[in-house]
């Protein structure tokens, strides 16, 4: 069982006490050491949010990304993915000398093939940081605290898959936007909750259930909350694919996410007798869902100062 977990009472974001649960079902996750093994989903009416029931600590949490092993990297492809090809254009024509940041820069994969900038990272992998030192990143601390960034200010911030993982996440947010130079652009990239598959699987969908440290998650209503409680020129939200469309594995996974939904004994939306028809005995050992990869179930958000 996790130890040192506590369980949200309040919006993780605005504080709010006005939550509800989004699907009455608990799922089953891959949890274990500072993780839980299942979890439920939480939204905030106020500002949109969703959110899972519990979190491990902040401390808790550092910790356990310290301690994943390169070896297992399972996420470093070898093809840039659609964002960063997104995020490649828009560095190359930053001016010679501009500084940008990563937050949660790895290994330094994402800024380490461009030359002409001032490259810093933020990452809690201490191993990642060694390579990303020795791929010209300057690595200021493991969390994006005031106590890292201390005077520094960008022209652009890049954090790519790491808003998912933040227990503040507005904290987080204000105080990158803080260390924005007057102009300046914060780009993040985060799984979204408004989209096609999650109205299907709902709260099963594996973005939620196959990395258990995933436990924050947005939507249009909360960029649209950030809009109103930031002190910025403008905020966009694009809906991306965060892999390159494949319409082969598209249909395959279309047909999959309607048995999940509709055709398996253990799905948590239909009422068990439905499937005493012998038609659906041939899920009965369908109990994971698969990974889905060809949905624009991403926003791509751009914050300028
Ligand atoms: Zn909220």
């Amino acid at each position: 069982m996790a130890s040192e977990l506590l369980v949200n009472t309040k919006c993780p974001a605005c504080e709010s006490a006005d939550i509800v649960k989004v699907n009455d079902f608990r799922m089953k996750q891959k949890g274990g050491g500072v993780l839980p093994d299942d979890y439920c989903v939480l939204q905030c009416l106020n500002c949109g949010l969703w959110f899972k029931d519990q979190f491990p600590s902040a401390g808790a949490l550092t910790e356990y990304y310290n301690a994943l092993s390169l070896s297992n990297d399972q996420w470093n492809y070898e093809k840039r993915l659609p964002h960063e090809e997104k995020l490649d254009k828009i560095l190359k024509e930053l001016p010679k000398g501009s500084t940008v940041m990563d937050v949660g820069c790895w290994t330094g994969r994402l800024l380490s093939v461009h030359k002409h900038i001032h490259k810093f990272g933020i990452e809690p992998n201490e191993a990642s940081a060694e390579i990303a030192k020795k791929n010209g990143i300057h690595v200021l601390g493991t969390t994006p605290s005031e106590q890292s960034l201390g005077d520094y200010k960008f022209d652009l911030i890049t954090m790519i898959d790491v808003f998912e993982h933040l227990d503040k996440p507005a904290d987080v947010i204000r105080t990158l936007v803080h260390h924005l130079r007057p102009g300046g652009r914060l780009i993040f990239v985060t799984g979204r909750t408004d989209c096609f598959p999650v109205r299907l699987a709902g709260t099963s969908y594996w973005y939620f259930s196959v990395i258990p440290d995933h436990i924050v998650f947005l939507n249009r209503k909360f960029v649209n909350w950030l809009r109103t409680n930031l002190v910025i020129k403008s905020i966009t939200a694009e809906p991306m694919c965060h892999y390159h469309f494949n319409f082969k594995k598209y249909l395959k996974q279309l047909i999959w996410l309607y048995i999940w939904r509709y055709g398996n004994p253990n799905s948590p939306f239909v009422p068990k007798a439905f499937f005493r028809l012998p038609i659906f005995k041939r899920f009965a050992n369908l109990k994971e869902i698969i990974i889905c990869t060809n949905w624009k179930d991403h926003y791509f958000i751009t914050i300028k100062k």
